[in-house]
């Protein structure tokens, strides 16, 4: 522990109960490495707040002696955004413990949770009234609200209900000097200047500490159904994309597949098999959904679209499933793709977007690019084609040694994938965030307006720099940028 951390834990051990001050190593390790095992940080120290008090009294104290924080909620960030730094200056505060659903109101559509609530559990209350709250990722049985506030978390149902963004009604935060901001109020007006819940939105705790939500709710749903098609290209799945979305209001998520990430979950995922008996290109996997059964059902839809999709050559097979199971099936497959690919070798992967109009012409021509600049590898994306945000892949030549090419030459495939979707328009993180991973690339890539002002808002709310170092936005060290 360094003198500062000594100092901290001292001026904190009458205030806190003990539960909340863990510095048991086999407790703390576990919450040191990022979920994909590629970042290891050390935190001597580890809290474990069971109040917005709680959480302000720590990081009064530790503003005042300068030790710096590491907030983490279920640590499934894909960019090394959770991971303390590697020299133990850091201490994690860890938001487990702040898990009540403190509100639900069904009529006003509202969920107020606290930060440290699990999406899936977030799920089952709403649920339990009538309602959904419409975001769900492949984390959900780990990640927290104030995870998924603090990275604007996106998902597959984005292309109708947005991102975190447009899903936050308000916020409670103690901000990094240990004062709470309690804007959890859901005000559809509210003009009292700059937007603070907007701004520790997205966050990834650099500003301070999410440490509860209001979140809207809609409707649960009354009938759903779900398609696999299959297509010759992305331009082809945008056109039937636009079909639907011109046919109904329904179209919760499509999501587009090339053959090479359907034969990975092929080979490697147990239980799963190919929807349609032909070979295609492209997949696309389609859900709509209904709150009420007043008007044209879901399957009703999807077979007038696709009916008239296969006929006029635009679509080359589809099948409807034909159970909730049969759907699952389909949704595993696409869940399943990352895995997957895992397991096919190692891959320089990019969570990228462009705007949606582009993305077909995108994904053909930077595969190409890619393959032709690197050759032996192959490229290609999945994901939210209609939300312009692909999971970009660029796998390495078979027999590669994969830690070489991860050290040597992923490096080199992410820089040119990254100026490729820059001059696309686009940006080099669609929904997982900057975290420690992205940090260089975001600095090399961004208009000096983007960072001058990412970090002056840094400075102002975070002077001494202790709120997730390393993180986002780099400060000069000890304190209030360059
Ligand atoms: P953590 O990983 O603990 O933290 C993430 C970031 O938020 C860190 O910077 C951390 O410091 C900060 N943070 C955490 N809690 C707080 C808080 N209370 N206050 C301030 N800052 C805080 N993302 C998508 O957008 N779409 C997807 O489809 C998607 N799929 C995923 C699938 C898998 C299998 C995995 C592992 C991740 C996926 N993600 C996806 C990444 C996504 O960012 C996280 O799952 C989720 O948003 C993070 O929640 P968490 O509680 O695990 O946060």
């Amino acid at each position: 522990m360094t003198p500062a951390q000594i100092r901290l834990l001292d001026a904190l051990a009458g205030t806190l109960p003990p539960r909340a001050i863990v510095t048991d190593r086999d407790a703390i390790a576990p919450l040191e490495t990022d979920w994909r095992g590629r970042w290891h940080g050390h935190a001597p120290l580890l809290f474990l707040p069971g109040s917005t008090a709680e959480v302000s009294a720590i990081v009064a104290a530790a503003a005042a002696l300068r030790v710096p924080l590491v907030p983490q909620g279920g640590n499934t960030s894909m960019v090394g955004g959770a991971t303390p730094p590697a020299d133990g200056s850091a201490a994690i505060l860890s938001t487990r413990r702040m898990n009540a659903i403190r509100r639900l109101d069904a009529d006003a559509g509202l969920a107020v949770a606290e930060a440290g609530v699990i999406l899936s559990d977030l799920h089952a209350a709403a649920l339990g009234v009538g309602r959904r709250f419409p975001l769900s990722l492949g984390a959900k049985g780990s990640a927290t609200v104030g995870g998924l506030v603090s990275t604007n978390a996106g998902g597959t149902q984005v292309l109708r209900f947005g991102t975190m963004r447009g899903l936050v009604a308000g916020i409670e935060a103690v901000l990094p000097d240990g004062q709470v901001h309690d804007g959890l109020a859901a005000l559809k007006k509210d003009n009292r200047g700059y937007d603070l819940t907007q701004l520790l939105i997205g966050g990834e705790g650099t500003l301070g500490v999410v440490t509860a939500a209001t979140l809207r709710l809609v409707p649960a749903v009354a009938a759903r159904a779900v398609a696999w098609v299959g297509l010759a290209d992305p331009a082809a799945a945008l056109a039937l994309l636009r079909r639907f979305q011109a046919a109904s209001e329904d179209v919760e998520s499509f999501e587009l597949l090339p053959a090479e990430s359907l034969g990975a979950v092929l080979r490697h995922i147990p239980g799963t098999r190919a929807p349609l008996a032909g070979e295609h290109p492209w997949h696309a996997l389609i859900e709509l959904t209904a709150a009420d059964t007043a008007r044209e059902l879901p399957a009703a839809v999807i077979e007038r679209v696709l009916a008239a999709a296969l006929a006029d050559g635009l679509v080359a097979d589809a099948t409807i499933a034909a159970s909730e199971a049969q759907a699952e099936a389909f949704w595993r497959i696409r869940e399943s793709i990352s895995e997957a690919e895992r397991a096919t070798g190692p891959a320089a992967q990019h969570d990228i977007s462009v705007p949606v109009e582009a993305m077909p012409r995108f994904m053909v021509e930077a595969a190409a690019a890619c393959e032709a600049r690197f050759p032996g590898s192959s490229a290609s994306g999945f994901g939210h084609l209609g939300d312009g945000n692909v999971h970009f892949h660029v796998r390495a030549p078979a027999g590669v040694d994969a830690r070489r090419w991860f050290a040597e030459e992923a490096p080199v495939v992410t820089s040119f994938v990254d100026d490729l979707v820059v001059a696309a328009g686009g940006s080099i993180s669609a929904e997982h965030g900057i975290g420690q991973m992205k940090l260089g690339e975001l600095e090399r890539l961004s208009a000096p307006a983007r960072m001058t002002a990412l970090r002056a808002i840094k400075a102002a709310l975070d002077p001494h720099g202790i709120m997730n170092p390393g993180k986002l936005v780099a400060l000069a060290p000890g304190g209030a940028g360059e």
